[in-house]
């Protein structure tokens, strides 16, 4: 239960206002998320985290010296958006280059692959490594497809300790890939989180029950068994992480027994006790155990086991001293604070597009008027749609993303911008607010019709067509799932095709458009028979048979509302 917010829709701003003030000492509020408030040597590395909010202390807690440089800090569950994490390396950047870790989940990596693309572009040296320590999100033989959960701290701790000690970007690189070979979890839960403002849980497990290799978006676990007693618990962890020893594992291990929100540190030091007497008896050495909260699901009750196995080069990284607002050791020596202040971003003047682009940007607004009702009156759906096999935020993520590019269309045409200018400022608002993965794609469609509508005479169905086509091969490059994947591509792609060949056939926008959406609502009807094969969706693909994918489901109700209001404007 949460039980104390304003606005939910304001929750994470709030959150990392308050966060910020409360550690001013510490970290500096910048477009995206937070950087450290002391200055760090030019030439430094920068190491860049991030994700979605409601992992305190993961990501925002970990800023400050000896861990990492920035933030880059979602909305609840939802990885940042492109715009953000690009705005966060810049901040953080001091000229040594950005090197970003995060934990492996589709819409952060969607996000930071963007934004790591325009810093490249720009000039800026940038290299990832996403964690991957969840051992329970896919087999051994996949092992690069699993999900990063409280094994991050590893991670990004002996790379900023090595940016510190003077690594250069290939060096940390090298240290992170390293650590995250050598970090293993597992995690169980008893009970799901209730987001703010939300009347019930976002998952569930049933009383009494223990869900095992539950996320910490509650992505479905892969067992259910009754509640074990502290040492059964302790037993079925240790031999877990035993059983998957990585190659070239010494004997020298750091243990994380992590609190993933409402489970008390007396139950876990109850469970600690057995973990180190069965670590001891396995021959193990342990170095500097960890027994709190470092990477939480709002107030889901649960826990996970790291293993960090420790070999003398990342031993010395970890033991350096950290100084962050949620994670201390040893003594960092006075830092200097940082005089920088946020770059705020450039404003861009609209330019004027002509009468006949105006008019269209009116009807372009008037269309993304129509989606945002049909998302609002669908939002509790789509989110439960997505809760089945994926993190639940559909609903929730596809409303701030319309809402907001519905808001900057809106002052776009009141500015005089054509169509063009209107729907390109509507997609940068979509994805910039949505954050996730379908936020960036959609911004990735409203981008491609963009720029085929321009701000120059009235766009003919043929270029609505072409922009629409453009979208969906974006989406594909961008996202990568083909048609078949179980994806909103399963939508799309007919959607485009149809509309394509209506239009070739000469038929008029309208008539074109509404047999396109009948195409995408039969196609997103017809993923329920697939198994998921990209997004969250993929590591628990089983559950969603029977079930139509939510981005598919989404995109053929707005197509099948602007082809209804498209004919309803025609009548008239
Ligand atoms: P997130 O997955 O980040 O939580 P959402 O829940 O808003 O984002 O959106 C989930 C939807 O995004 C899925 O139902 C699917 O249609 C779409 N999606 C996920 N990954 C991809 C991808 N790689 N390509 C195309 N669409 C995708
Ligand atoms: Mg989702």
């Amino acid at each position: 239960m949460t039980r104390l917010w304003n606005d939910p829709a304001d929750f994470a701003d709030e959150m990392i206002d308050g966060f910020v003030a409360a550690n001013a000492r510490s970290v500096r509020r910048v477009t995206g998320g937070v950087v450290r408030a002391t200055q760090s040597p030019a030439g430094q590395v920068a190491v860049v985290i991030g994700g979605g909010s409601g992992h305190y202390p993961a990501f925002g807690g970990l800023v400050g010296p000896g861990l990492a440089h920035g933030a880059a800090m979602g909305n609840l569950f939802a990885s940042p958006s492109t715009q953000q994490v690009f705005a966060v390396a810049k901040a953080a950047d001091n000229g040594g280059g950005v090197f970003f870790s995060y934990g492996n989940y589709a819409g952060d990596v969607l996000n930071f692959d963007a934004a790591q693309e325009r810093l490249r572009a720009e000039g800026v040296a940038c290299e990832t490594v996403t964690v991957t320590d969840d051992i329970f999100s896919a087999s051994p033989a996949e092992k690069q497809k699993r999900r990063g959960i409280a094994g991050d701290l590893t991670v990004f701790r002996t790379a900023a300790a090595a940016a510190e000690a003077g690594y250069d970007l290939a060096g940390v690189t090298a240290v992170a890939a390293k650590a995250n070979a050598r970090t293993r979890s597992i995690g169980v839960a008893f009970t799901g989180c209730t987001l703010p403002g939300a009347d019930h849980a976002l998952f569930s497990v049933p009383e009494g029950r223990m869900a095992v290799g539950l996320g910490i978006h509650g992505e479905p676990g892969v067992d259910e068994t009754d509640i074990p007693t502290a040492d059964g618990l302790a037993e079925l962890l240790v031999s877990r992480l035993l059983d998957e020893r990585p190659e070239g594992a010494g004997t020298r291990v750091v243990p994380i027994l992590n609190g993933l929100g409402s489970l008390k540190y007396e139950e876990m030091f109850v469970v600690y006790r057995r973990i180190a007497q069965l670590l001891e008896t396995a021959g193990l050495e342990i170095v500097d155990p960890h027994v709190g909260e470092y990477c939480t699901s709002f107030d889901m009750a649960g826990t996970s086991l790291t293993l960090f196995w420790l070999d003398e080069e990342l031993e010395r990284l970890w033991d350096t001293p950290v100084d962050t607002p949620a994670y201390r050791r040893g003594s960092v020596a006075p830092q200097q604070r940082s005089e920088a202040s946020d770059a705020v971003a450039d404003v861009v003047e609209i330019v004027p597009g002509d009468d006949a682009s105006r008019a269209s940007a009116i009807t372009v607004a008037a269309a993304l008027e129509v989606l945002v009702r049909t998302i609002d009156d669908n939002v509790d759906e789509l989110g439960r749609l997505d809760s089945i096999a994926g993190d639940g935020d559909h609903g929730i993520g596809m409303q701030r993303g319309a809402h907001a590019a519905l808001a900057a269309a809106t002052a776009a045409v009141a500015a005089g911008a054509g169509a063009g200018t209107t729907l390109e400022r509507a997609a940068d608002a979509w994805s910039d607010r949505a954050g996730g993965t379908s936020g960036a794609l959609w911004g990735v469609i409203l981008t491609s019709l963009a720029a085929k509508l321009g701000d120059a005479g009235s766009p003919s169905p043929l270029d609505v067509a072409a922009g629409v086509a453009a979208g969906a091969s974006g989406v594909m490059d961008y996202g990568k799932a083909e048609v078949g994947d179980k994806t909103m591509v399963d939508a799309l792609v007919p959607f485009s095709s149809a509309l394509s060949s209506a239009v070739d056939a000469g038929a008029s926008l309208t008539d074109a458009w509404r047999t396109a959406a009948a195409r995408a609502t039969t196609a997103a009807a017809a993923t329920a028979d697939l198994l998921p094969r990209m997004g969250r969706a993929r590591t628990h693909g089983h559950h969603s048979v029977g079930i139509p994918d939510p981005g598919a489901h989404s995109l053929a109700l707005i197509v099948t509302a602007i082809g209804e209001t498209l004919a309803a404007s025609k009548e008239n």
